[in-house]
């Protein structure tokens, strides 16, 4: 089966088409500046399949529906194509970004699907939208091949009341459905069952996804209990340009003080904090490293900052789950490296959690950098978003044949 894992952003289309023969990518690309947002639309497209090289044009885009159909002809192109026909492409898996209460696990898309997907906008403004035109995209140029929705949020539906009810008013809850839902989850739940593959079974768990955005997460026997976003991806350790969790009043402080709008301060909240507001230089954590060495104290902040907040919900998850037996990482940061990984580390010794410096300093999809004496095991795993979209795809579309 061949399956075309489509993640579409407000202004952008990224794509993999996956043969699940092997799991192996065929072709993966990115549609920019849909919508004439900044500049002409521009695709990249890399045909892995073929051997050849990259293909990069400039495109317009007026909506995502070209964008779409821009990917299907350059996947089916004589020289950069990767299939000969759009028929050779069984299903499509959509990266959705907020499931809300409907959605506990992966669906096959309907009207009633599509639906609960728009109840959702108003807990998703920026991403859910986008998920849609993408969803709607594909369904008017590919009629009749199955569509599958995967929700970020979905995975997290397991945390128990204590850690996703808000202590504020239960009608908040009831009626307007604010609660914890934690986002990232499809890279968790790649995670949770990659670990329990590699090591035969691990009972408690805390993953780290550390890159641009980043959250962690508390795995029990494969199931979430705890997740450091929220409501939204805002909350949590500070990110790459969000500001992760703070006193709910600063945003009226602020508001008060610089005569904010509440929507004002929420784009200084997601774009404009974390380790770039820190730093006061940039949200690459490779632009910090190299700051904090050549000795600005900025950038050294920052790092430090990010570090103690991810060991400081590494120690409460431990708490929360009465002990921790694996610790992973993964994503931008907590793939590549592995400074991070050693400031995050260094001050858990107490709870029997020790790395390998030398294994921390190798690189691979899977590194095993567990300390000799280490109670806990460690581990960086890379993840793969698309491929567990892509293996829900695969289920869905098998199961209702
Ligand atoms: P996203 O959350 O957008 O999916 P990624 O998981 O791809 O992001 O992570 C991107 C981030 O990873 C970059 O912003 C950069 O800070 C970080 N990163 C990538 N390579 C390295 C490296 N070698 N050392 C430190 N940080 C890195």
């Amino acid at each position: 089966m061949k399956i075309l894992v489509v993640n579409a952003g407000s202004s952008s289309v990224k794509y993999q088409l996956i043969n699940m023969d092997d799991g192996s990518v065929m072709a993966k690309g990115l549609c920019e500046r849909i919508g004439g947002t900044g500049g002409v639309g521009h695709i990249t497209h890399t045909p892995l399949a073929t051997g050849k090289e990259k293909y990069s044009s400039d495109k317009d885009f007026p909506t995502h529906a070209e964008a779409i159909a821009a990917v299907l002809e350059i996947l089916t192109d004589k020289e950069y194509g990767v299939v000969k026909e759009i028929s050779e492409i069984d299903a499509v898996g959509h990266r959705v970004l907020h499931g809300g209460m409907e959605f506990t696990e992966s669906c096959i898309i309907d009207d009633a699907v599509i639906a609960a997907i728009e109840r959702c906008i108003p807990l998703g403004p920026l991403h859910n939208p986008a998920n849609l035109l993408g969803i709607k995209a594909c369904q008017a140029v590919m009629p009749g091949v199955p569509q599958v929705a995967v929700f970020d949020t979905a995975f997290h539906m397991t945390m128990p009341p204590k850690a996703y009810r808000y202590a504020i008013e239960k009608k908040y809850y009831e009626e307007d459905h604010v609660r914890r839902y934690g986002f990232h989850g499809t890279s968790h739940r790649y995670i949770a069952q990659k670990a329990a593959e590699i090591t035969g079974g691990v009972h408690r768990l805390i993953n780290c996804h550390l890159g641009n955005g980043s959250s962690l997460c508390a795995i029990v026997d494969g199931k979430c209990v705890d997740t450091t976003m929220g409501l939204s991806p805002l909350a949590g350790v500070p990110m790459g340009t969000r500001s992760g969790d703070l006193d709910p009043c600063v945003v009226e402080y602020l508001c008060n003080t610089h005569g904010y709008t509440v929507s004002e301060m929420l784009t200084i909240l997601n774009k404009k904090s974390g380790v770039l507001a820190l730093s006061g230089k940039s949200s690459d954590f490779r632009d910090l490293e190299a700051g904090a060495n050549a000795g600005d104290e900025d950038c050294a902040l920052a790092l430090e900052k990010f570090a103690y907040e991810c060991r400081k919900y590494v120690g409460a998850y431990a708490a929360a789950m009465g002990g921790v037996d694996m610790i992973t990482f993964t994503a931008g940061v907590g793939e590549n490296s592995d400074t991070m990984r050693a400031r995050i580390c260094d001050g858990l010794q107490y709870m029997g959690v020790e790395i390998d410096e030398e294994a921390n300093h190798q690189r691979g999809d899977v590194v095993d950098i567990t300390g000799k004496n280490s109670k806990v095991k460690v581990m960086v795993i890379a993840t793969n978003e698309e491929l567990m979209i892509a293996k829900d795809t695969e289920a869905l579309v098998l199961a209702a044949k």
